[in-house]
């Protein structure tokens, strides 16, 4: 049987969604020192993908294919959401049902979203000040991650909740209402297609990335309150090669 890489390097992880498997098998991995991103790839069989991947992500979005058509349809709802300090991010984890995404006539569920401080993509070379990540899943296991810059601004209500209860060491916190994760959403729906894979260990290249290309705003206080917990999450900038980056407007 002929076993593309793509699916020996997908196949190397059993739950693409679930950074605490890592924590679980051990293997420490952080953002700068130690464990590094630099060594990532070698901490664990399982991480191999990290170093070895050719569709790694994030990467810079320049020079985009102009492509017709829509990107994912969002079908949100609220939820209560579990807020969690992983150790990596503040991470909402859905309770309930949050909804799905729809693309290509494929249906994801929504499972988590989570930040990171500053953005981990950058357009034309520039960084916003953070970045959400929306995690959906197939059933065969694929991902669509939905990302979302977010720049200073005013307050946005729904990571304004989700910072008020975010603990500020590895823990878990409940939401006191459901949120709704379309208060994420920018207006402007402009988007970055690629394929790319999770930006954390096991850097599993599963992922279907759509990126907006307009940043939504949030407080400055907000932004100060999750670089206080996490003052560095972002992976370095990935290596495009042979890939197609298009943009949906
Ligand atoms: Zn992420």
């Amino acid at each position: 049987m002929a076993v593309t890489r793509r699916t020996l390097l997908a196949g190397l992880v059993s739950c693409p969604v679930c950074a605490s498997t890592a924590l679980a098998a051990g293997a420490h991995w952080s953002y700068e020192g130690h464990g590094g991103p630099q060594e990532w790839g070698s901490l664990e069989s399982g991480f191999q993908a990290c170093a070895m991947g050719s569709q790694q992500s994030p990467i810079n979005l320049e020079g985009a294919v102009q492509a017709a058509g829509t990107g994912p349809t969002l079908a949100w709802k609220p939820d209560a959401f579990r807020i969690v300090n992983n150790g990596h991010a503040i991470q909402a984890d859905v309770v309930g049902d949050a909804g799905t995404a729809t693309m290509g006539g494929k249906t994801y569920i929504l499972r988590q979203f989570h930040f990171h401080a500053p953005s981990e993509h950058t357009v034309n070379g520039e960084r916003t000040a953070m970045e959400a990540h929306f995690v959906h899943e197939a059933p065969d296991g694929n991902l669509l991650v939905a990302g979302v810059f977010m720049k200073v601004g005013k307050a946005n209500a729904g990571f304004a909740e989700v910072m008020k209860v975010a603990p500020t060491t590895e823990g878990a916190a409940v939401l006191k209402t459901p949120l709704d994760a379309t208060a994420f959403l920018p207006a402007q729906r402009a988007t970055y297609r690629y394929e790319g894979s999770l930006t954390t260990p096991p850097c599993s290249e599963v992922v279907d990335w759509n990126v907006f290309a307009t940043p939504i705003e949030v407080s400055e206080a907000d932004i100060a309150a999750f670089r206080a917990i996490f003052p560095m999450n972002a992976r370095p900038l990935q290596a495009v090669n042979r890939r197609f980056l298009l943009r949906i407007d």
